[in-house]
């Protein structure tokens, strides 16, 4: 499938005249029509509800947005809680998914009443001593082994550091029962950027049978089941995009084969997803710097691997388009690259692309999701704005790029003066 970036040429010259590249802009419109469609996949449902992984975006604009599709917020630290509570998410729209919990990360989300997912046993006991036990929480669980669909392997939860065995689970569901937790949530995160339509049914298919075991053997009532994040999106033209509705009607096939038999019919379906939910309605804007011909052909961006570190850390694939050159053909091979003293930093190596231009804009695809939040200061690199492309075509600033003054905001250089 061919992909189009959401904005065109025209739109970034006007943007870049009041906001310099790179920055990061999203897609209002996208954003929440994708969310509406998740909504309707599962609305077979009564209690479904999406906790955005805020580690995704962690934007407050952005949140906003999915809030008021009907979303609240999945947090792993300190930050992403505040964070979280200023935009107005409280009680249990937060699920709190951390892992090597600090204690005063427990404390905080006790006191915003969010649901509290424990990633080990161990974190009860740890956990006792912090806080009171909330009338609803929730265990992630780990069943070892590879994760295999169609006979293939997807991800190794033996390597995951992630998450309790079985035997684990149903003594922690006995403890936090003793503890005088009345209702309890299953969760597991399997599988990372997936693109077959089968891995939330197969996942679900799993955690029901766990509830229905879980139930029977601890005597406790399962309220919810949360198959965390794990859908993928299509970073690569070639690749299959995932369907929610069949994805919805997959897991709704196993609800009716696995929870309804067991009298169960009441769980309500809980998702984390990030990538899915803006992956694709984001994208690194960055204008051509420089070119160079040496052994191969280079063009060298005003971003960096300090913007985007996917392609960096995991060889990542992100399409690229040259705006205004849509319809060129792609008939010259090059490594785009950004400036870090780091041989690794290439937005993409040996690809076709037009004839690019220095001044050129270029669009870096599918970035809406851990784009942005990787980033880092690397080489005294500074973070870049993001914008909204809103949904009246206009646009709006809802982060402004990091000033050498925020990089050194934490140091203190009164010795030297
Ligand atoms: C990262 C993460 C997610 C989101 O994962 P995506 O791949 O972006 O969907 C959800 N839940 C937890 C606990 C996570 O760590």
């Amino acid at each position: 499938m061919e992909k189009k970036p959401f904005v065109t040429k025209e739109q970034v010259e006007k943007i870049a005249a009041s906001i310099p590249t790179p920055f990061h802009l999203y897609d209002e419109k996208g954003i929440r029509e994708n969310a509406r469609r998740l909504k309707q996949a599962f609305a077979w449902n009564p209690g479904f509800k999406e906790y955005f992984a805020v580690k995704a975006t962690p934007n407050p604009h952005i949140l906003k947005i999915l809030q008021e599709e009907g979303c609240g917020v999945d947090c792993s630290s300190y930050t992403e809680l505040l964070m979280s509570e200023k935009v107005g998410f409280s009680g249990q729209e937060i699920m709190f998914s951390s892992n090597v919990t600090p204690a005063e990360d427990f404390a905080l989300a006790q006191k915003l009443g969010a649901i509290i997912n424990f990633d080990d046993i161990t974190l009860i006991d740890f956990y006792k001593d912090i806080a009171p036990f909330e009338p609803v929480m929730c265990c992630r669980y780990n069943p070892g082994g590879d994760f295999t669909l169609n006979n293939e392997i997807m991800d190794t939860p033996k390597d995951a550091k992630y998450g309790m065995t079985r035997e684990q689970i149903r003594e922690a569901f006995l403890k936090l029962k003793a503890y005088g937790v009345r209702e309890f949530g299953i969760h597991a995160f399997l599988a990372s950027n997936t693109t077959e339509n089968g891995y939330y049914p197969k996942l679900a298919r799993i955690l029901f049978q766990l509830a229905v075991e879980l139930q029977k053997e601890t005597g406790v009532h399962i309220k919810f089941v949360n198959l965390s994040g794990g859908v993928g999106i299509a970073y690569r033209p070639d690749q299959p995009e995932n369907d929610i509705m069949v994805i919805g009607e997959g897991v709704r096939q196993a609800y009716e084969e696995v929870l309804v038999p067991a009298g169960m019919g009441d769980v309500a379906i809980y998702t984390e997803l990030g990538r899915f939910m803006l992956a694709p309605y984001g994208c690194l804007v960055a204008k051509v710097l420089h070119q160079k011909h040496i052994w191969k052909e280079y063009v060298g961006l005003d971003a960096c691997a300090a913007n985007l570190m996917r392609p960096a850390m995991y060889g990542a694939y992100h399409h690229i388009t040259v705006l205004g050159k849509e319809n060129a053909p792609c008939d010259h091979k090059y490594d785009v690259t950004g400036g870090l003293c780091e041989n690794n930093d290439k937005f993409a190596v040996d690809r076709m692309l037009p004839k690019i231009d220095i001044g050129d804009y270029v669009v870096i695809h599918d970035t809406g999701a851990h784009g942005f939040a990787m980033g880092y200061n690397y080489n005294g690199k500074l973070r870049s704005a993001e914008v909204l492309l809103t949904e009246d075509g206009g646009f709006r600033q809802i982060r402004r790029a990091e000033t050498p003054e925020d990089y050194f905001a934490t140091l203190d250089f009164s010795d030297f003066e």
